[in-house]
């Protein structure tokens, strides 16, 4: 077994290491495994339990890995919450599933820090030599890639597949395509209720993109948004999704109680000279009053360029927008500018909703948030609701907004409508 200590490795002597690795491999024509493990809400436990709680954790954590790991297996601590593993000798894809539910076993036990327990997850992203890639840096990129498809899904782990939407898209001009989208009517845009949690009646919607794209059917935001936002082309379709949001805003029937619309702001747009401008007209144009939009501008665009930022988005606040922190939680910013910041939303990641009632810790960074943020006169929406215990507890927790699967998933605007009607009777 490995005595690597549980400090962050350095980088020239984790390459070194690991191409050494590769180059037994590679000439004695064996499999090796890289596995990517990254605990969650890292930098959370930190704020609220201390550093010294964190170093528990993290020590703790290693020597589970090596008490599970066989002699010839490799870690090393790359980042603050992340590790890499080297599994050489694998024989299969089946061999390395094994081991990778082998692996997180050693998270069934609680972690004791602070002065209780606490249930501890991790995300594990997976790549194999040769079969993903022949280099070091090719079989990080892949394993990187397979952590973030196990982040975006509700799996622990996930093995890098050469099938992934990436490889679909290899040699198909998304770019191109794009451009042409808006002239081709391919955008819609679907919305997805928001519930008030204390009355159960009717907040608003969340307003999301889709692309039906008429060779390769439905594109995912997720996929096709940072395309779009290196391209320059988030732009011209953020001011799409606006003037779509304020249309159903203007047709909203007046038998049906008032609607307020979010729309997802990238960090290019939030940057924009003439974004204050632009929405001013927008609702001019269409007659909505700026309570009825929300802008949702998530925490890591807030702070890529923090001065600039603030100001836009106090200027929007001054005439009435309401602005939205999304995916609250998993930035840098979090508790530090908590109260500079210029939002009277605050949307908690889904990461932390969805193992809220397994996990006491994400339970108690869910409660801590609405605290502070009530605190600020802040409203707190909960989002990836998925089951009626999880909406329950974040009632009880005093969250104001609910939004998530378990009332409905994002639909067009007519099933959205019909579907509100439903609702009320
Ligand atoms: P987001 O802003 O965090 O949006 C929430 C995502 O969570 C949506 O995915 C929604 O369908 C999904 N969701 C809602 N409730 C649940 C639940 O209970 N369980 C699960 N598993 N998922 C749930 P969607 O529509 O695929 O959008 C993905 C991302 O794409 C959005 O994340 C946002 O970042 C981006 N996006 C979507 N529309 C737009 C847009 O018009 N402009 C910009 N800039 N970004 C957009
Ligand atoms: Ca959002
Ligand atoms: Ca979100």
């Amino acid at each position: 077994m490995n005595d690597t200590p549980a400090y962050v490795a350095d980088r020239n002597s984790l390459l070194k290491d690991l191409e050494h690795f590769i180059n037994d491999h590679l000439s004695e024509g064996k499999k090796l495994a890289i596995l990517l493990i990254n605990i969650n809400h890292f930098r959370q436990i930190n704020v609220i339990y201390g550093y010294q709680s964190a170093d528990i954790l993290l020590e703790e954590f290693v020597h589970r890995l090596k008490k599970l790991s066989r002699e010839q297996d490799y870690i090393a601590r790359v980042g603050n919450s992340e590790f890499i593993m080297v599994l050489p000798e694998i024989l299969n894809e089946g061999h390395v599933t094994l081991a990778a539910n082998k692996l997180l076993s050693c998270l069934n036990t609680p972690f004791s820090f602070g002065d209780s327990n606490h249930k501890v997850i991790a995300d594990m992203g997976i790549a194999l030599f040769p079969d993903h890639a022949i280099d070091i840096q090719g079989l990080i990129q892949k394993a990187e890639l397979a952590l973030l498809d196990a982040r975006s899904s509700a799996k622990s782990y996930s093995i890098y597949k050469k099938k992934s939407q990436q490889v679909d898209f290899y040699n198909w001009d998304i770019e191109d395509e794009l451009r042409n989208a808006q002239e081709r009517d391919e955008f819609e845009l679907f919305f997805q209720p928001q519930v008030n949690l204390q009355t159960g009646k009717l907040f608003g919607a969340e307003a999301l993109i889709r692309w039906n794209n008429r060779e390769k059917g439905r594109i995912r935001p997720d996929l096709f948004i940072p395309i779009a936002e290196e391209s320059g082309q988030i732009h011209s379709i953020t001011w799409w999704t606006i003037n779509a949001a304020l249309r159903l805003i203007k047709d909203w029937p007046e038998t049906l109680p008032p609607l307020q619309v979010s729309v997802n702001l990238s960090a290019k747009v939030l940057s924009d000279p003439e974004l204050v401008h632009s929405v001013r007209s927008a609702l001019s144009i269409w007659g909505a009053k700026p309570e009825q939009l929300t802008l949702e501008v998530t925490e890591s665009a807030l702070m890529e360029d923090m001065d600039t930022s603030f100001i836009t988005l106090d200027e929007l606040r001054s005439f009435g927008l309401n602005i939205s922190i999304d995916d609250f939680g998993t930035g840098y910013s979090s508790m530090a500018y908590f109260k500079y910041i210029p939002a009277n939303e605050l949307k908690i990641d889904q990461s932390f909703i969805r193992y809220m009632l397994d996990n006491e810790m994400d339970q108690h960074i869910v409660k801590t948030v609405i605290e502070m943020a009530h605190g600020f006169d802040i409203k707190v929406v909960a989002e990836g609701i998925e089951n009626e215990e999880t909406y329950n507890s974040l009632k009880e927790l005093g969250c104001d907004i609910a939004q998530g699967y378990f009332l409905a998933k994002p639909m067009p605007q007519d099933e959205f409508i019909q579907w509100l009607k439903n609702y009320q009777s």
